[in-house]
Protein backbone atom coordinates (compact mmCIF):
# COMPACT_ATOMS: atom_id res chain seq x y z
CA UNK A 1 0.00 0.00 0.00
CA UNK A 2 1.70 3.16 -0.97
CA UNK A 3 0.30 6.23 1.90
CA UNK A 4 0.42 9.95 -0.13
CA UNK A 5 0.33 13.00 1.56
CA UNK A 6 -3.62 13.29 1.98
CA UNK A 7 -3.11 9.86 4.41
CA UNK A 8 -0.73 11.63 6.74
CA UNK A 9 -3.39 14.36 6.57
CA UNK A 10 -6.21 12.44 7.35
CA UNK A 11 -4.42 10.53 9.98
CA UNK A 12 -3.93 14.01 11.81
CA UNK A 13 -7.27 14.92 11.31
CA UNK A 14 -8.86 12.01 13.18
CA UNK A 15 -7.56 12.51 16.31
CA UNK A 16 -9.64 15.24 18.61
CA UNK A 17 -8.84 18.94 19.34
CA UNK A 18 -6.61 19.10 16.04
CA UNK A 19 -4.67 22.48 15.98
CA UNK A 20 -3.41 23.69 12.67
CA UNK A 21 -1.07 26.84 12.15
CA UNK A 22 -1.57 28.28 8.64
CA UNK A 23 0.68 30.54 7.06
CA UNK A 24 -0.41 32.26 3.96
CA UNK A 25 2.05 34.02 1.30
CA UNK A 26 2.03 37.26 -0.07
CA UNK A 27 0.48 36.42 -3.38
CA UNK A 28 -2.35 34.35 -1.23
CA UNK A 29 -3.20 38.15 0.28
CA UNK A 30 -2.21 40.33 -2.61
CA UNK A 31 -5.95 41.93 -3.50
CA UNK A 32 -9.21 41.40 -1.95
CA UNK A 33 -9.98 38.42 -4.25
CA UNK A 34 -7.39 36.60 -2.88
CA UNK A 35 -8.69 37.43 0.90
CA UNK A 36 -11.62 35.99 -0.29
CA UNK A 37 -10.01 33.13 -1.20
CA UNK A 38 -8.02 32.85 2.05
CA UNK A 39 -11.16 33.08 3.93
CA UNK A 40 -13.03 30.52 2.36
CA UNK A 41 -9.85 27.44 2.88
CA UNK A 42 -9.85 28.62 6.60
CA UNK A 43 -13.98 28.62 7.10
CA UNK A 44 -14.06 25.46 5.70
CA UNK A 45 -11.85 23.77 8.07
CA UNK A 46 -12.32 24.55 12.02
CA UNK A 47 -9.29 23.38 12.71
CA UNK A 48 -7.70 26.19 11.15
CA UNK A 49 -7.40 28.12 14.36
CA UNK A 50 -3.76 30.42 14.31
CA UNK A 51 -3.41 31.93 11.08
CA UNK A 52 0.11 33.98 10.21
CA UNK A 53 -0.20 35.78 7.08
CA UNK A 54 2.21 37.55 4.84
CA UNK A 55 2.27 41.43 3.44
CA UNK A 56 0.55 41.68 0.22
CA UNK A 57 2.34 40.33 -2.44
CA UNK A 58 2.13 41.19 -6.58
CA UNK A 59 -1.13 41.13 -8.08
CA UNK A 60 0.59 40.85 -11.74
CA UNK A 61 4.44 40.55 -12.72
CA UNK A 62 5.24 43.95 -12.85
CA UNK A 63 3.76 44.80 -9.68
CA UNK A 64 5.62 45.62 -5.87
CA UNK A 65 5.46 43.77 -2.45
CA UNK A 66 3.87 45.93 -0.29
CA UNK A 67 7.69 44.81 1.60
CA UNK A 68 9.70 46.19 -1.19
CA UNK A 69 7.52 49.46 -1.04
CA UNK A 70 7.74 49.99 2.09
CA UNK A 71 11.32 49.46 2.18
CA UNK A 72 11.54 52.16 -0.35
CA UNK A 73 9.90 54.27 1.93
CA UNK A 74 12.42 53.95 4.66
CA UNK A 75 15.56 55.26 1.51
CA UNK A 76 13.08 57.63 0.71
CA UNK A 77 12.29 59.33 4.31
CA UNK A 78 13.35 63.56 4.25
CA UNK A 79 12.37 63.67 0.34
CA UNK A 80 9.07 64.19 -1.73
CA UNK A 81 8.80 60.39 -2.79
CA UNK A 82 8.39 59.52 0.52
CA UNK A 83 4.86 60.70 0.44
CA UNK A 84 4.01 59.27 -2.90
CA UNK A 85 4.80 56.08 -1.61
CA UNK A 86 3.30 56.03 1.76
CA UNK A 87 -0.06 56.86 0.17
CA UNK A 88 0.58 54.25 -2.42
CA UNK A 89 0.78 51.59 0.37
CA UNK A 90 -2.05 53.23 2.00
CA UNK A 91 -4.45 52.45 -1.21
CA UNK A 92 -3.06 49.51 -1.16
CA UNK A 93 -4.25 48.55 1.90
CA UNK A 94 -7.64 51.02 1.61
CA UNK A 95 -8.55 49.20 -1.71
CA UNK A 96 -8.48 45.63 -0.18
CA UNK A 97 -11.22 46.91 2.85
CA UNK A 98 -12.86 48.88 -0.18
CA UNK A 99 -13.09 45.47 -2.01
CA UNK A 100 -14.05 43.06 0.54
CA UNK A 101 -17.07 45.69 2.31
CA UNK A 102 -15.25 45.96 5.88
CA UNK A 103 -16.72 48.07 8.21
CA UNK A 104 -13.20 49.17 9.62
CA UNK A 105 -10.45 52.65 8.82
CA UNK A 106 -6.76 52.00 9.00
CA UNK A 107 -6.58 55.56 8.94
CA UNK A 108 -5.27 55.90 12.87
CA UNK A 109 -2.19 53.07 12.66
CA UNK A 110 -1.21 55.22 9.56
CA UNK A 111 -1.37 58.48 11.38
CA UNK A 112 0.75 56.18 13.76
CA UNK A 113 3.17 54.49 11.40
CA UNK A 114 3.92 57.55 9.67
CA UNK A 115 4.54 59.22 13.08
CA UNK A 116 6.94 56.50 14.18
CA UNK A 117 8.99 56.99 10.86
CA UNK A 118 9.15 60.72 10.83
CA UNK A 119 10.65 60.11 15.00
CA UNK A 120 13.12 57.88 13.81
CA UNK A 121 12.03 54.09 14.53
CA UNK A 122 14.09 51.04 12.58
CA UNK A 123 14.41 50.17 8.75
CA UNK A 124 12.93 46.79 10.46
CA UNK A 125 9.86 48.32 11.68
CA UNK A 126 8.90 49.86 8.96
CA UNK A 127 9.27 46.45 6.70
CA UNK A 128 7.12 44.64 9.60
CA UNK A 129 4.25 47.43 8.87
CA UNK A 130 3.47 45.45 5.71
CA UNK A 131 2.37 42.08 7.68
CA UNK A 132 0.80 44.14 11.15
CA UNK A 133 -1.59 45.98 9.01
CA UNK A 134 -2.31 42.98 6.75
CA UNK A 135 -2.74 41.35 10.24
CA UNK A 136 -5.36 43.52 11.09
CA UNK A 137 -7.43 43.41 7.97
CA UNK A 138 -7.19 39.91 7.93
CA UNK A 139 -8.63 39.06 11.44
CA UNK A 140 -11.43 41.71 10.88
CA UNK A 141 -12.40 39.52 7.57
CA UNK A 142 -12.09 36.71 10.17
CA UNK A 143 -13.74 37.89 12.78
CA UNK A 144 -10.64 36.20 14.29
CA UNK A 145 -8.73 38.00 17.61
CA UNK A 146 -5.55 40.11 16.38
CA UNK A 147 -2.55 38.91 18.47
CA UNK A 148 0.89 41.54 18.03
CA UNK A 149 3.70 39.22 16.96
CA UNK A 150 5.83 41.66 19.06
CA UNK A 151 3.94 40.43 21.72
CA UNK A 152 4.93 36.62 21.42
CA UNK A 153 8.40 36.21 19.29
CA UNK A 154 11.24 37.24 20.50
CA UNK A 155 14.95 37.93 20.01
CA UNK A 156 17.44 38.12 22.00
CA UNK A 157 20.15 41.25 22.54
CA UNK A 158 22.12 39.83 19.66
CA UNK A 159 18.92 39.37 17.51
CA UNK A 160 19.16 35.89 18.12
CA UNK A 161 15.86 34.67 18.02
CA UNK A 162 14.45 33.20 21.33
CA UNK A 163 13.24 29.94 21.40
CA UNK A 164 12.82 29.65 25.22
CA UNK A 165 10.88 33.07 25.89
CA UNK A 166 8.92 32.93 23.06
CA UNK A 167 7.29 29.21 23.48
CA UNK A 168 6.33 30.33 27.04
CA UNK A 169 4.69 33.30 26.27
CA UNK A 170 3.69 32.32 23.02
CA UNK A 171 1.78 29.37 23.90
CA UNK A 172 0.31 31.08 27.18
CA UNK A 173 -1.04 33.99 24.92
CA UNK A 174 -2.62 31.50 22.23
CA UNK A 175 -4.04 29.17 23.97
CA UNK A 176 -5.58 31.30 26.16
CA UNK A 177 -7.72 32.13 22.83
CA UNK A 178 -9.81 30.35 20.62
CA UNK A 179 -8.76 31.66 17.40
CA UNK A 180 -5.91 34.13 16.44
CA UNK A 181 -4.39 36.32 13.34
CA UNK A 182 -0.46 36.81 14.33
CA UNK A 183 1.40 38.63 11.31
CA UNK A 184 4.67 36.76 10.18
CA UNK A 185 8.36 38.40 9.52
CA UNK A 186 8.77 39.80 12.88
CA UNK A 187 9.31 40.10 16.58
CA UNK A 188 10.19 42.23 19.63
CA UNK A 189 13.68 42.65 21.18
CA UNK A 190 14.31 42.77 25.01
CA UNK A 191 13.88 46.65 24.75
CA UNK A 192 10.41 46.34 22.91
CA UNK A 193 11.57 47.37 19.44
CA UNK A 194 10.65 45.54 16.37
CA UNK A 195 13.00 43.13 14.40
CA UNK A 196 12.17 41.47 11.34
CA UNK A 197 13.67 37.82 10.09
CA UNK A 198 15.33 37.23 6.87
CA UNK A 199 13.34 38.05 3.61
CA UNK A 200 10.33 35.68 2.85
CA UNK A 201 10.53 35.06 7.16
CA UNK A 202 6.91 34.99 7.34
CA UNK A 203 7.44 30.74 6.80
CA UNK A 204 9.92 31.02 10.31
CA UNK A 205 6.99 32.78 12.18
CA UNK A 206 4.83 30.04 10.96
CA UNK A 207 7.07 27.44 11.96
CA UNK A 208 7.48 29.04 15.16
CA UNK A 209 4.20 29.65 15.93
CA UNK A 210 3.47 25.75 15.05
CA UNK A 211 6.36 24.54 17.42
CA UNK A 212 5.11 27.22 20.51
CA UNK A 213 1.54 25.79 20.18
CA UNK A 214 2.71 21.70 19.58
CA UNK A 215 0.75 22.59 16.44
CA UNK A 216 -0.78 18.76 14.74
CA UNK A 217 0.19 20.39 11.40
CA UNK A 218 1.41 23.58 10.19
CA UNK A 219 0.09 24.49 6.57
CA UNK A 220 1.73 26.60 4.61
CA UNK A 221 -0.50 28.10 1.64
CA UNK A 222 1.41 29.65 -0.99
CA UNK A 223 0.98 29.47 -5.45
CA UNK A 224 2.22 26.77 -6.24
CA UNK A 225 0.91 23.16 -5.20
CA UNK A 226 4.17 22.34 -3.34
CA UNK A 227 6.98 20.73 -4.39
CA UNK A 228 8.15 19.41 -7.81
CA UNK A 229 10.64 16.74 -8.61
CA UNK A 230 12.29 19.23 -10.72
CA UNK A 231 12.82 23.03 -11.47
CA UNK A 232 9.89 23.49 -14.30
CA UNK A 233 12.38 25.12 -16.52
CA UNK A 234 14.08 22.33 -17.42
CA UNK A 235 11.71 19.39 -17.38
CA UNK A 236 8.19 20.48 -18.70
CA UNK A 237 5.19 19.64 -15.72
CA UNK A 238 7.98 17.55 -13.71
CA UNK A 239 6.06 15.28 -11.35
CA UNK A 240 5.23 16.89 -7.83
CA UNK A 241 6.49 15.33 -4.59
CA UNK A 242 3.56 13.89 -2.57
CA UNK A 243 5.96 13.13 0.26
CA UNK A 244 9.13 14.62 1.41
CA UNK A 245 11.43 14.29 4.52
CA UNK A 246 13.22 17.14 6.27
CA UNK A 247 16.61 16.23 5.50
CA UNK A 248 15.55 15.07 1.67
CA UNK A 249 14.20 18.58 1.59
CA UNK A 250 17.29 19.93 2.83
CA UNK A 251 19.39 18.52 0.42
CA UNK A 252 17.65 19.69 -2.23
CA UNK A 253 17.17 23.14 -0.87
CA UNK A 254 20.99 23.48 -0.55
CA UNK A 255 21.13 22.95 -4.01
CA UNK A 256 18.87 25.68 -5.24
CA UNK A 257 15.13 24.19 -5.04
CA UNK A 258 13.39 26.97 -3.33
CA UNK A 259 9.60 27.23 -2.12
CA UNK A 260 9.99 27.79 1.58
CA UNK A 261 12.46 29.57 3.74
CA UNK A 262 15.23 27.35 4.97
CA UNK A 263 15.41 28.51 8.58
CA UNK A 264 11.53 27.24 8.18
CA UNK A 265 12.48 23.88 8.90
CA UNK A 266 14.09 23.20 11.98
CA UNK A 267 11.75 24.90 15.12
CA UNK A 268 9.06 22.35 13.54
CA UNK A 269 11.49 19.16 12.23
CA UNK A 270 12.99 19.29 16.28
CA UNK A 271 9.25 18.88 17.07
CA UNK A 272 8.66 16.53 14.55
CA UNK A 273 5.39 18.90 13.49
CA UNK A 274 4.83 18.05 9.37
CA UNK A 275 4.64 20.73 7.05
CA UNK A 276 1.68 20.73 4.38
CA UNK A 277 2.47 22.79 1.46
CA UNK A 278 -0.49 24.10 -0.40
CA UNK A 279 -2.01 25.98 -3.44
CA UNK A 280 -4.57 29.01 -2.49
CA UNK A 281 -5.20 29.01 -5.80
CA UNK A 282 -6.00 25.21 -6.44
CA UNK A 283 -6.83 24.19 -2.30
CA UNK A 284 -8.06 21.29 -3.45
CA UNK A 285 -4.53 19.79 -4.55
CA UNK A 286 -3.28 18.18 -1.56
CA UNK A 287 0.31 19.61 -2.47
CA UNK A 288 3.35 18.29 -0.53
CA UNK A 289 3.86 16.92 2.77
CA UNK A 290 7.31 17.50 4.49
CA UNK A 291 7.84 14.68 7.19
CA UNK A 292 10.51 13.53 9.77
CA UNK A 293 12.21 10.49 8.25
CA UNK A 294 10.38 8.04 11.20
CA UNK A 295 7.10 8.79 9.71
CA UNK A 296 8.26 8.54 6.13
CA UNK A 297 9.85 4.95 7.39
CA UNK A 298 6.78 3.51 8.09
CA UNK A 299 4.93 4.19 4.49
CA UNK A 300 5.58 1.80 1.36
CA UNK A 301 7.16 4.12 -0.80
CA UNK A 302 7.39 3.07 -4.34
CA UNK A 303 9.38 6.16 -5.38
CA UNK A 304 13.49 5.90 -5.54
CA UNK A 305 13.84 9.45 -6.09
CA UNK A 306 12.29 11.97 -4.49
CA UNK A 307 13.65 15.03 -6.33
CA UNK A 308 16.62 16.42 -8.26
CA UNK A 309 17.93 19.98 -8.33
CA UNK A 310 21.33 21.22 -9.24
CA UNK A 311 23.54 24.36 -9.45
CA UNK A 312 26.11 25.78 -11.94
CA UNK A 313 28.97 28.09 -11.14
CA UNK A 314 31.43 25.59 -8.86
CA UNK A 315 35.28 24.86 -9.50
CA UNK A 316 37.37 22.14 -8.64
CA UNK A 317 40.90 22.49 -6.97
CA UNK A 318 42.83 18.97 -8.60
CA UNK A 319 45.54 17.87 -6.12
CA UNK A 320 48.09 15.01 -6.79
CA UNK A 321 51.06 13.70 -4.80
CA UNK A 322 52.21 9.96 -5.17
CA UNK A 323 52.09 8.14 -2.15
CA UNK A 324 49.98 11.17 -0.55
CA UNK A 325 47.94 7.92 0.81
CA UNK A 326 51.09 7.13 3.19
CA UNK A 327 51.47 10.86 4.13
CA UNK A 328 50.01 11.74 7.58
CA UNK A 329 47.46 15.06 7.85
CA UNK A 330 47.73 16.06 3.61
CA UNK A 331 43.77 16.26 3.41
CA UNK A 332 44.07 18.61 6.86
CA UNK A 333 46.87 20.83 5.68
CA UNK A 334 45.04 21.27 2.21
CA UNK A 335 41.35 22.21 4.19
CA UNK A 336 43.17 24.34 6.43
CA UNK A 337 44.60 26.69 3.60
CA UNK A 338 41.25 27.04 2.75
CA UNK A 339 40.19 27.58 6.07
CA UNK A 340 42.84 30.33 6.48
CA UNK A 341 41.91 31.87 3.81
CA UNK A 342 37.71 32.22 4.60
CA UNK A 343 36.63 29.61 2.06
CA UNK A 344 34.20 26.72 2.49
CA UNK A 345 34.78 23.93 0.57
CA UNK A 346 31.47 21.97 -0.71
CA UNK A 347 32.71 18.49 -1.85
CA UNK A 348 35.81 16.64 -0.88
CA UNK A 349 36.40 13.15 -3.06
CA UNK A 350 39.84 11.48 -2.77
CA UNK A 351 41.58 8.57 -4.57
CA UNK A 352 44.87 7.59 -3.37
CA UNK A 353 47.17 9.76 -4.60
CA UNK A 354 44.60 12.26 -5.74
CA UNK A 355 42.04 14.99 -3.91
CA UNK A 356 39.81 17.09 -5.45
CA UNK A 357 37.91 19.65 -3.65
CA UNK A 358 35.11 21.15 -4.97
CA UNK A 359 34.42 25.43 -4.34
CA UNK A 360 32.22 27.96 -5.34
CA UNK A 361 33.79 29.27 -7.62
CA UNK A 362 32.45 33.06 -6.52
CA UNK A 363 35.05 32.20 -3.21
CA UNK A 364 37.72 31.51 -4.72
CA UNK A 365 38.00 33.97 -7.82
CA UNK A 366 41.13 36.57 -7.88
CA UNK A 367 42.74 34.43 -5.51
CA UNK A 368 43.57 30.99 -7.62
CA UNK A 369 46.82 32.07 -7.90
CA UNK A 370 47.14 32.20 -3.95
CA UNK A 371 45.33 29.18 -3.07
CA UNK A 372 47.94 27.06 -5.24
CA UNK A 373 51.07 28.79 -3.97
CA UNK A 374 49.86 28.03 0.02
CA UNK A 375 48.79 24.39 -0.75
CA UNK A 376 52.05 23.78 -3.07
CA UNK A 377 54.09 25.27 0.05
CA UNK A 378 52.03 23.49 2.78
CA UNK A 379 52.18 19.90 1.50
CA UNK A 380 54.47 20.04 -1.81
CA UNK A 381 52.01 18.41 -4.63
CA UNK A 382 53.22 16.47 -7.90
CA UNK A 383 50.53 18.88 -9.73
CA UNK A 384 48.16 21.15 -8.39
CA UNK A 385 45.61 23.37 -10.97
CA UNK A 386 41.99 24.70 -10.72
CA UNK A 387 39.51 24.08 -13.14
CA UNK A 388 36.25 25.76 -13.50
CA UNK A 389 32.59 25.27 -14.76
CA UNK A 390 31.59 22.40 -13.17
CA UNK A 391 27.50 22.15 -12.40
CA UNK A 392 26.81 20.27 -9.30
CA UNK A 393 23.69 17.81 -9.42
CA UNK A 394 22.12 16.05 -6.37
CA UNK A 395 19.86 13.07 -7.06
CA UNK A 396 17.86 13.39 -3.59
CA UNK A 397 15.92 10.16 -2.26
CA UNK A 398 14.96 8.33 0.93
CA UNK A 399 14.20 5.22 -1.78
CA UNK A 400 17.96 4.82 -2.82
CA UNK A 401 18.55 3.18 0.88
CA UNK A 402 16.94 0.03 -0.15
CA UNK A 403 17.38 -0.19 -3.98
CA UNK A 404 20.26 -1.81 -5.50
CA UNK A 405 21.61 -0.38 -8.54
CA UNK A 406 20.50 3.08 -8.37
CA UNK A 407 23.73 4.71 -8.88
CA UNK A 408 24.36 2.57 -11.73
CA UNK A 409 20.95 3.33 -13.43
CA UNK A 410 22.16 7.00 -12.99
CA UNK A 411 25.66 6.49 -14.75
CA UNK A 412 24.42 4.20 -17.18
CA UNK A 413 21.77 6.85 -18.51
CA UNK A 414 24.67 9.58 -18.57
CA UNK A 415 27.09 7.27 -20.02
CA UNK A 416 24.40 6.88 -22.56
CA UNK A 417 24.01 10.46 -23.82
CA UNK A 418 27.61 10.46 -23.76
CA UNK A 419 28.22 13.33 -21.34
CA UNK A 420 31.15 13.01 -19.00
CA UNK A 421 31.23 13.10 -15.63
CA UNK A 422 33.71 15.20 -13.45
CA UNK A 423 32.95 14.05 -9.66
CA UNK A 424 30.98 11.81 -7.66
CA UNK A 425 30.30 12.08 -4.15
CA UNK A 426 27.46 9.85 -1.93
CA UNK A 427 27.05 10.82 0.90
CA UNK A 428 26.98 7.65 3.85
CA UNK A 429 23.44 8.08 4.38
CA UNK A 430 22.66 7.09 1.16
CA UNK A 431 20.16 9.50 1.07
CA UNK A 432 21.68 11.45 -2.00
CA UNK A 433 24.08 11.17 -5.16
CA UNK A 434 26.07 14.50 -6.06
CA UNK A 435 27.29 14.35 -9.76
CA UNK A 436 29.29 16.97 -11.44
CA UNK A 437 29.33 17.71 -14.72
CA UNK A 438 30.00 20.51 -17.13
CA UNK A 439 28.09 23.23 -17.19
CA UNK A 440 27.16 22.58 -20.97
CA UNK A 441 26.08 19.44 -20.09
CA UNK A 442 24.04 20.46 -16.65
CA UNK A 443 20.64 20.71 -18.21
CA UNK A 444 20.78 17.53 -20.03
CA UNK A 445 22.03 15.73 -17.30
CA UNK A 446 19.18 16.78 -15.36
CA UNK A 447 16.79 15.62 -17.71
CA UNK A 448 18.26 12.00 -18.62
CA UNK A 449 18.40 11.07 -14.73
CA UNK A 450 14.49 12.30 -14.29
CA UNK A 451 13.65 10.38 -17.64
CA UNK A 452 15.33 7.69 -16.52
CA UNK A 453 13.75 7.66 -13.00
CA UNK A 454 10.47 9.05 -14.26
CA UNK A 455 7.82 7.16 -16.56
N1 LIG B 1 6.83 40.26 3.52
C1 LIG B 1 8.14 39.75 3.79
C2 LIG B 1 8.95 39.69 2.51
O1 LIG B 1 8.47 40.11 1.47
C3 LIG B 1 8.10 38.43 4.49
C4 LIG B 1 7.32 37.33 3.77
O2 LIG B 1 6.58 37.60 2.83
O3 LIG B 1 7.46 36.18 4.16
O4 LIG B 1 10.08 39.26 2.54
Amino acid sequence: MIFSGKDISNKIMNTKNIIKIVKFGGSSLADANQFQKVASIINSDPSRVYIVPSAPGKRFDSDTKVTDMLLNCFKAIGTDEFNTIFTNIKERYDDIIINLGLDLSLTDEYIAIEQNIKNGYSRDYIASRGEYLNGIILAKLLNYNFVDAAEIIFFDENGVFNPTQTNIVAEKKLKSLPNAVIPGFYGSMPDGTVKTFSRDGSDISGAIVARAVMADIYENWKDVSGFLMCDPRIIKNPKQIKVITYRELRELSYMGATVLHEDSIFPVKLAGIPINIRNTNSPDDEGTMIVATSRCNAMNNNDIITGIAGKKGFSVINIEKDMMNQELGVGMRVLKVLADMGISFEHFPSGIDTMSIVVNKEAITGHEKEIMDRITASINPDSIDIESGLGLIAVVGRGMIRATGTASRIFTAIAREGINIRMIDQGSSELNIIIGVNENDFVNTIKTIYNEFVK
